[in-house]
């Protein structure tokens, strides 16, 4: 091997860039946080090419006078800490000082500057990590930075940019990441002649996120909340109907930093169990504001990683906030905007009317109050127009019992059941389609649930003859650890011998299913899928795995009695999705049929 030699400073600088500056979207990223941190409260941001031959970056901040200009190119060079101590409370976004000594490596740079009250700026040149030229400059007060020709002499970065479409995408990515953190200040982003994003004042609240997630979608988005001693949580999250198959529309930002953070993300996947389809994802932003002494934010050269002194603080926080928020919506199941609580609450018939005792007078006035079916009775042999999953009245079946309401003064009445899977009921406002299987499923799952809250046991039978179930000898071993958790759902089991299992006691409702054997044998092998060390998403698995095994089944016929049992209950409970976030009901308003029949 040849000699050691230090680095000549521009190619040490060439190859620290390489962990700021992975793209051009790196650098707007860089200099728009120098900018935030110099006061600024409008930021021009101009590209083109994607980024590759200009991005220009101009502020009305604070300014920097001659010596603090020819500084700040400067590796290592910062005004924002001065001592070992200030890292471990940091306020502003930069701290490091490599940005501009970095981009100044790998581009040719200049820098124009000058504090409000100085007489005049001054341009600094710099090509390609070498000092050019510093001159006196007219300008106005506050910063512009231009990064022109970036990885210009540097082919292998090059070649690693995508086309400027692309590099484009996430440069307008990260303006509008910084602009949806920041509000109040006013950030504009062009490129050939064209604006691509402008800031609209006096946005708040959720709407504030539209550069994320689109007007419309920020207007309906949930807020949620949580506070710590030493932090606090406001965020904005959607709701199912909204959501997305892929995780990159929810943003988490620390202390106004944006960052990647596991724990963060899984508080949010967990708090969306439920909520949410497996596979879709919500869109929203969380802004947690933590005592900058309980962070560490310089752990990744990115930034964009924190370290929390007590994550599980945030975590339990940031759940509970989310789930509060996603529980208690008021508008899961949009159809025409309507909800089966919309439909719920907002007749005067109220849902609670259900449970109450009859009026002394029983009043008929309810059948002529059904404009539905007195003046458009149903025609089996009619095809219906517009609805997309029912084509045709075919299947559509009733029963001699079906017409009367649940009880006398009950705005619902069950009306049909439809291909022995979807059970019709005609709520106050319109037609309401449940699903039999997901609904029973749900209750199941949340009867199960509170009783685990309310630590109750789980009723278990013992069996005759215990089922004995072979597995490996390490998966043996394995289900050892998750035993506890089983016993508490109700299934005892044992090791027998070094490859077999022993179950001697199971949950009743698992006990009453005919194919009870197969169902503890998949419980079983979730136990085994699943990491034991998280216990609380193994229960709530288990729990789920029960629900839906000893639901009743689509394609099952149900009397008339079992519909509307499973109507009060599900109503009774407010359940509107099923455990795996699928929907339990669909409304369709009366003004909506009536719409789709061109009656209004
Ligand atoms: P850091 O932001 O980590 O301090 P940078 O290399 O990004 O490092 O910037 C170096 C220094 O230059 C900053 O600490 C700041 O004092 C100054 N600076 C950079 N950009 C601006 C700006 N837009 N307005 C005022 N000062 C700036
Ligand atoms: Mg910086």
């Amino acid at each position: 091997m040849a000699k050691i030699k230090i680095l000549p400073p521009n190619v040490a600088n060439q190859i620290a860039a390489g962990e700021v500056i992975e793209r051009p979207a790196s650098v707007v990223k860089e200099l728009i946080e120098n900018s935030l941190d110099a006061g600024a409260d409008r930021i021009e941001i101009a590209v083109e090419g994607g980024g590759r031959d200009l991005i220009q970056i101009k502020d009305n901040g604070v300014g920097m006078d001659r010596e603090d200009i020819e500084l700040a190119v400067e590796p290592h060079a910062t005004s924002k800490i001065a001592t070992e101590k200030d890292l471990s409370s940091i306020q502003t976004l930069g701290f490091r000082g490599e940005a501009l000594a970095s981009i100044a490596s790998v581009s040719n740079f200049t820098l124009i500057s000058r504090p409000k009250h100085a007489q005049q700026g001054w341009e600094l040149n710099i090509s390609f990590g070498h000092k050019k030229s510093i001159k006196p400059k007219g300008c106005p007060s506050g910063t512009l930075v231009k990064v022109e020709d970036l990885f210009g002499q540097i082919p292998a970065r090059r070649k690693f940019l995508k086309s400027a479409q692309t590099e484009l995408g996430h440069i307008s990515q990260t303006v509008r990441i910084y602009a949806a953190a920041n509000p109040t200040i006013h950030f504009e982003l062009t490129s050939k002649k064209r604006t691509l994003f402008r800031s609209k004042q006096g946005l708040s609240g959720s709407l504030a996120l539209w550069p994320l997630v689109g007007e419309k979608i920020a207007s309906r988005l949930l807020k949620f909340e949580g506070s710590g001693p030493w932090f606090s949580i406001k965020g904005y999250i959607s709701g199912p109907e909204d959501g997305r198959s892929t995780s990159k529309g929810f943003y988490f930002f620390v202390n106004n930093r944006i960052v990647r953070e596991k724990m963060l993300w899984k508080a949010l996947s967990e708090a969306c169990k439920g909520s949410f389809v497996k596979g879709t994802y919500p869109l929203g932003a969380v802004f947690i504001q933590v005592e900058p002494e309980y962070v560490d934010v310089n752990c990744h050269p990115s930034k964009q990683e924190v370290r929390f002194r007590d994550g599980s603080a945030i975590f339990q926080a940031l759940y509970n906030g989310i789930k509060r928020a996603l529980e208690s919506r008021h508008d899961p199941l949009s159809v025409g905007e309507k909800s089966i609580h919309h439909l719920k609450f907002n007749n005067k018939n109220k849902i609670s009317q259900l449970s109450e005792p009859p009026p002394i007078e029983i009043n008929n006035d309810l059948e002529q109050d059904q404009p539905l079916r007195e003046d458009y009775p149903i025609q089996p042999s009619i095809p219906l127009e517009v609805n997309d999953s029912i084509q045709t009245t075919e299947n559509f079946s009733t029963k001699s019992d079906s017409f009367e309401p649940f009880e006398s003064s009950s705005p619902f009445r069950l009306i049909g059941h439809l291909e022995n899977t979807y059970i019709l009921f005609q709520g106050p406002e319109g037609l309401i389609m449940v699903d039999q299987h997901a609904a029973h499923e749900a209750i199941l799952f949340k009867n199960i649930m509170d009783s685990l809250e309310s630590n109750k046991t789980i009723v278990s039978q013992t069996l005759a003859f215990p089922i004995i179930i072979s597995k490996s000898h390490d998966e043996v071993s394995q289900l050892d650890k998750s035993k506890h958790i089983l016993k508490k759902l109700g299934l005892k089991l044992e090791s027998f011998g070094a490859t077999e299992i022993a179950v001697h006691e199971v949950p009743e409702i698992v006990a009453r299913q005919p194919d009870k054997t197969k169902i503890i044998s998949e419980l079983i092998d979730k136990a085994l899928e699943i990491n034991s060390s998280d216990p609380k998403s193994l229960l709530w698995d288990l729990v789920a795995k029960i629900a839906c095994r000893c639901a009743i089944k689509a394609d099952d016929e149900l009397h008339s009695a079992e519909m509307k049992q499973l109507i009060d209950d599900l109503i009774e409970q407010g359940i509107t999705n099923c455990p795996h976030g699928r929907p339990v009901v669909i409304a369709i308003s009366l003004e909506e049929i009536q719409k789709r029949f061109k009656r209004i």
